[in-house]
């Protein structure tokens, strides 16, 4: 009996550790479009980073000759909420893409914790950041499961809080068989709004000191973008967060806001404190504001 357990159970442990590689790979793939290229050296340290402090210190890179970022400096406080913003092709993705070190900095140094994480293993390093994709894999398997991605080995209980934090449980009841409806490729497809609920469900399973949430260009109702915000606010307490934001109405009540213009790090600040200077962040939110406001227009007519 133990004989036909054994390879029972190995193959459990096979197949939790294929969801766990799967888990990364969507992060992978969500973010980059190559292989990524960077190695641990050898002295990379296993360290365990509990803070959430980051900080990036006169960054620069470029993905071939062309510099993308230039000289990029900022800290981020252990539970603070950063947010990123600029124009299309300012270069926000890819300062996450540096941050997960999919790519190495060409100048300056980035830090976790006051650990350069070219000194840290990936898997180190990776650990410490849970992201929210803007558009989430779901595998052909059952949605508890589909949250289950977060943590390989959490319990029932762990994941049934994590879809009440998410704001998915009402969804959730409304499904046909509930939790175990088949999601996926095969099975039920969920909207935008939701699939980024079920990647911040896996984000609360995950519990890294570090949250990124790279928010949907595409646009969503506005209960659905509620019930996101509601949801991103409890995995964000406690925890340092980044979002790239897309929308400056979800930014205004960020600790913090980056505003990245042609890879340059132009001002940062509080919402406040930014329309204040009636600079460059000043002139996005007014476009964008006065674009709202025609739209909200047209609708009511
Ligand atoms: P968006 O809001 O449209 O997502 P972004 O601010 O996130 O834009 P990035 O994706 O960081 O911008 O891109 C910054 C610049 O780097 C762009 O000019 C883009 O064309 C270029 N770029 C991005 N990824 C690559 C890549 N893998 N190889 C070469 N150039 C790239």
């Amino acid at each position: 009996m133990m004989q036909l357990f054994m390879p029972l159970n190995f193959l459990g442990f096979v197949y939790r550790e294929i969801r766990g590689a799967l888990a990364n790979i969507e992060r992978m793939f969500s973010l980059l479009d190559k292989t990524p290229l960077v190695k641990d050296s050898p002295t990379a340290k296993a360290v365990s980073l509990t803070e959430g402090r980051v900080s990036f210190d006169s960054v620069g890179f470029g993905y071939g000759e062309r510099e993308i970022l230039k000289g990029v400096s900022f800290e981020i406080e252990p539970g603070q909420k950063v947010a990123v913003v600029g124009e299309s092709g300012a270069g926000k993705s890819t300062l996450v893409r540096l941050l997960f070190r999919f790519y190495d900095v060409s100048q300056g140094a980035i830090r976790v914790d006051g650990i350069d994480i070219r000194d840290m293993t990936q898997d180190a390093l990776r650990r410490a950041i849970a992201i929210v994709p803007q558009d989430t894999v779901l595998f052909n398997d059952t949605l508890f499961e589909n949250i289950r991605y977060g943590r390989p080995d959490a319990s029932d209980a762990e994941i049934w809080q994590a879809i009440e934090l998410a704001h998915l449980k009402q969804f959730v009841e409304a499904l046909p068989q509930q939790a175990q409806t088949k999601v996926g490729e095969r099975g039920m497809k969920l909207s935008g709004g939701e699939k980024q609920r079920v990647a911040i469900a896996r984000a609360i399973l995950k519990r890294s000191p570090i949250l990124v949430f790279d928010e949907a260009t595409s646009s969503l109702d506005s209960r659905s973008e509620r019930a996101i915000l509601k949801a991103l606010d409890e995995v964000a307490k406690g925890h340092t967060s980044l979002v790239i934001a897309h929308r400056l109405s979800t930014v205004v009540d960020a600790d913090k806001i980056l505003v990245l213009h042609q890879g340059q790090l132009v001002e940062s600040g509080s919402h406040d404190s930014l329309l204040a200077a009636d600079g460059y962040y000043a002139r996005l939110w007014r476009i964008q504001h006065t674009k709202q406001t025609d739209e909200s227009v047209q609708v009511q007519h």
